[in-house]
């Protein structure tokens, strides 16, 4: 058995980390996110580089 990684939940799987396709959905869009925010934390920190400057 093992856990998924975005519901917890157990399940029979060897090479995925998730319980379903939808679980599957759900990760990635959490991984967008974080390249998002990834992003725009780098764009603002660029602007205020900018503005001190
Ligand atoms: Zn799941």
């Amino acid at each position: 058995m093992k856990r998924c990684i975005v519901c917890d939940k157990e399940f029979d799987g060897v090479s995925r980390d998730v319980c379903s396709w939808k679980c599957d959905e759900n990760r990635r869009a959490v991984l967008r996110k974080k390249l998002d925010d990834a992003v725009k934390n780098d764009k603002s920190h660029t602007k205020k580089m900018a503005k001190s400057d």
